[in-house]
């Protein structure tokens, strides 16, 4: 099934969120929106360059894979795949 096209009749568009850590505005784009609604996941809480600093702030930090940042950098990743 290519995921990549938008159900018809479903009005996903970008939308900006804020981020919790820096308070800047990013945007969460329609294809996150629908994954994150496949998976009934709760919206990203920070901008990309925030949770590319956690990461990296938290690399030597073992079993903590069920953060929910991680789940929108897979997310995005998955969604460069449908593209
Ligand atoms: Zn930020």
């Amino acid at each position: 099934m290519d995921k990549s096209q938008a159900e018809p009749g479903i009005d996903f568009k970008d939308e900006s969120l804020i981020c919790c850590d820096c308070g800047e505005a990013f945007t969460w784009s329609y294809g996150e929106q629908l994954y994150y609604r496949d998976r009934s996941l709760s919206p990203p809480r920070r901008c990309p360059k925030c949770r590319e600093q956690r990461r990296k702030r938290t690399t030597h930090v073992q079993n903590q894979h069920t953060d929910i940042d991680d789940t929108f950098a897979r997310a995005r990743e998955e969604i460069k795949k449908w593209q």
